[in-house]
């Protein structure tokens, strides 16, 4: 029942709804981590410049108690006169200083030098250095030519009686590593003193001492680390502090330096992420896992919303074209999928409209969910029958509509084949027990140029009509010929109301006679409908009237009318009349009508003895649904009741004498088809001898009949031979002649 157009197109939305969710989020997340490691970034980098900055400060501070110190020494010597060497080095020997420092040495204006540990080295070839300023200088790392130490040397010339020397304060270079932070990150980070050329003067990793901390640099090869060095240069040329940050081999490394205010010296803390990501990483970690989640939620509710939604739209879908019993198409799916069909070119077919005689009684019979079960299996067998790529549905209760499309091949037997149907439903299955089941069906023909789906509907609907209820024929083919019969029938139907309101009906009596005495001993109430002066003879109305049903309510009038005149009778003659009244078959199934026409009888004190029911004779297809209505059983109830009962066109239909013997009947009609065929009166009266049951022959029309009948011993007479029926006041005359 799914559409099967645009299969492909019905995924786009949901498909491109997701993948923009997930394109977003993706998005999101990417901005977001870019933002974290942003933040991670400047972090670093304000913490990293903060240990910088105090680090700067404590070396800072170093260096000056360390010049302090060089300047405390010298303006002692300054203060002395005629001052040796020796008295120098006590100087050095009782301060403080000498704790700290590795020596203090003097260098004469030739270089020579000599030291307070007892040392002479020649220095001649750095003696400018020393001897360029009186302010105190602090030299790069160097190795000492004493004891081959990395050292830096404070320094300061003085003049001493005359000559210039130059004190010099040697300082091992460990002491200011000492100063660097302990444990800047774990020990996994290095810093350094440079000077504004990159040379390293001090460094927490001693093995670089004496490089350039630039040239280490340069190995940074991609452009971007390049120009950040290049601006790192430049700050350093012009005394800048700064920080920056470079990626290595995949790898961030965060730089901070700050000019020392010695020299050109600048201290450099250089870290690698991989530290600061472990700090981080946490974060990181939770934030990555939290936006995953957070997608994949976004994703499952994405997908979720989507299926749902189809869900929504296929029960929609559902409830409003498809049957839920059934799962056949319903009426609107019927009509708009009939539409779009016949549209296509060269549309030949026919509309079916099928429906299950009976089916209410089934129904209260048998109670819902075995009629449920009918309608299900019902609805398979039309598959069945007509093949699952013909349009089927369910239109209302138990009614079904089918468009068949005539294809090259399939069409030859469709008509053979609704004309047997009612013997493909002969045993429908449900559960473990088997029914029959007659069906009404109605076809319209659709050729080429008819594309009008209400008009093909209503065409078929009014074949269906003309069969529902009809015995005889089960299907009909909408043509001319039905249309103006339906036209009459309507006209029919329309004045029937008014026909009982105005009287129109009146009850004819025809006499049975007594076939040894000759005398009236009976009389059939037969129904005219006297319409604008002129008579309608039951053959046009009744049958309309048992599709309508509107027979129960006219046969019932007639009875009501035959009583009332019984009543009269009663009064004026002296002489007895059982009269006979016809009742169709449509009143069996509702077992009310008993205990009505019972009330009606005692209103006229009538005992119901006084009036015997004619009901035809059981068609063949009857049988089966009598059997499952019940229909013996009210026989039963209506004859414990005193009234008699009659079988009325005898032969005709499918009694089997087994039947009969079961069924409770006091009368048999023979019908007026076998007047003339005496073998099958005699069998007829053979059969009802031996079940002991009164007979009655009826359209007698000849002297010849009537002897025949009298020797085969037939109890009544009725025909033209003997009266027509009569109206009320001429029946009372035969009657009282006779
Ligand atoms: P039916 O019950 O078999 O009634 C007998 C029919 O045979 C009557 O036709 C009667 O006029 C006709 N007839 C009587 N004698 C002769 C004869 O010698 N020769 C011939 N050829 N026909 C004879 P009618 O009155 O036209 O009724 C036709 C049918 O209409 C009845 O057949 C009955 O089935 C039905 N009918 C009539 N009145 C009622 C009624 O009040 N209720 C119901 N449910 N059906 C009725
Ligand atoms: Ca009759
Ligand atoms: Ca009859």
């Amino acid at each position: 029942m799914k559409k099967k157009l645009g299969k492909k197109g019905k995924y786009i939305i949901p498909i491109s709804i997701i993948a923009m969710i997930v394109i977003s989020m993706i998005i999101i997340s990417i901005t977001y981590l870019k933002y974290i490691q942003e933040l991670i970034d400047s972090n670093t980098l304000n913490n990293l410049s903060e240990l910088t900055k105090q680090d700067a400060a404590k070396i800072e501070n170093q260096i000056s108690q360390h010049k302090k110190i060089l300047e405390n020494i010298v303006s002692k010597i300054e203060k002395m006169s005629n001052i040796t060497e020796k008295e120098i080095f006590d100087i050095y020997e009782n301060s403080i200083a000498n704790e700290e420092f590795s020596r203090l040495a003097i260098m004469y204006e030739d270089g020579k030098t000599l030291t307070s540990d007892g040392e002479t080295v020649d220095l001649s070839d750095e003696k400018e250095e020393f001897f360029s300023s009186y302010d105190v200088q602090i030299s790069k790392s160097r190795k000492s030519k004493v004891d081959r130490e990395e050292i830096n040397i404070y320094s300061k010339k003085v003049n001493v009686e005359g000559n210039k020397i130059v004190v010099l304060l040697v300082l091992e270079t460990d002491k200011y590593e000492n100063i660097f932070a302990e444990s800047i990150y774990n020990g996994r980070g290095y810093e350094y003193i440079i000077n504004s050329n990159g040379e390293i003067m001090a460094n927490s990793n001693k093995k670089n001492n004496g490089y350039s901390l630039f040239n280490i640099l340069e190995i940074l090869e991609n452009s971007e680390n390049k120009k950040k060095l290049e601006e790192m240069k430049i700050n350093i040329k012009e005394y800048e502090d700064g920080n920056v940050k470079y990626e290595v081999l995949g790898k961030y490394y965060y730089t901070s330096y700050k000019y020392l205010n010695i020299n050109d010296w600048y201290l450099v803390i250089i870290t690698p992420g991989s530290l600061i990501a472990q700090e981080y990483n946490k974060t990181l970690k939770v934030t990555f896992g939290v936006s995953i989640v957070i997608n994949l939620v976004a994703l499952v509710m994405a997908i979720y919303i989507v299926i749902s939604n189809k869900n929504k739209k296929r029960k929609l879908y559902q409830l409003a074209y498809i049957d839920q019993l059934t799962n056949l198409g319903n009426n609107n799916y019927f009509i708009g999928k009939g539409m779009e069909k016949l549209q296509e070119k060269d549309f030949k077919g026919y509309l079916i409209i099928i429906d299950i005689d009976k089916f209410k009684t089934f129904n209260k019979k048998y109670g819902r969910i075995k009629g449920d079960f009918l309608l299900q299996e019902f609805g398979n067998k039309l598959k069945t029958i007509f093949g699952e790529n013909q349009l089927i549905s369910r239109l209302t209760n138990d009614v079904f509509a089918v468009l068949y499309k005539i294809d090259y091949g399939n069409d030859k037997n469709l008509l053979e084949k609704i004309e047997n149907i009612n013997d493909d439903l002969s045993n429908i299955k449900i559960g473990e027990n088997k029914y029959k089941i007659l069906v009404s069906i109605g076809v319209c023909e659709i050729h080429r140029e008819e594309k009008e789906m209400f008009e093909i509907l209503d065409k078929a609907l009014m074949a269906h009509n003309m069969a529902k209820g009809n015995y005889n024929k089960k299907y009909y083919i909408f043509d001319e010929k039905l249309e103006k019969q339906i036209i009459k029938e309507h006209d029919i139907e329309v004045n029937m109301q008014e026909g009982i309101e105005n009287k129109e009906f009146k009850v004819f009596y025809q006499p049975k006679i007594n076939a040894k005495t000759g005398k009236v001993e009976e009389a059939e109430a037969l129904v005219r409908w006297e319409k604008n002066g002129k008579l309608i003879p039951p053959g046009d109305f009744i049958p309309v009237f048992e599709k309508n049903k509107f027979i129960i309510q006219l046969d019932k009038y007639i009875y009501e009318i035959v009583c009332r005149d019984l009543k009269e009778w009663k009064k004026i003659y002296d002489k007895e009349i059982k009269i006979s009244v016809n009742i169709s078959r449509q009143h069996l199934v509702q077992e009310e009508f008993i205990e009505e026409y019972y009330k009606i009888a005692k209103k006229y004190d009538i005992e119901p003895k006084e009036i015997e029911l004619e009901i035809t004779e059981t068609t063949e297809i009857d049988i089966e649904i009598d059997k499952q209505l019940g229909i013996t059983e009210i026989l039963k109830k209506i004859k414990e009741k005193g009234f008699k009962i009659s079988i009325d066109d005898f032969g005709t239909g499918y009694s089997s004498l087994n039947m009969l013997q079961d069924m409770p009947i006091d009368v048999i009609k023979i019908d007026k088809s076998f007047i003339n065929q005496e073998k099958m009166l005699e069998i007829i009266m053979m059969m009802a001898k031996k079940l002991n049951l009164k007979t009655v022959a009826e359209g007698v029309e000849t002297e010849k009949q009537v002897e025949i009948l009298k020797d085969l011993e037939v109890n009544l007479l009725q025909g033209y031979y003997f009266s027509k029926p009569l109206k009320k006041i001429e029946f009372e005359k035969y009657w009282q002649n006779n």
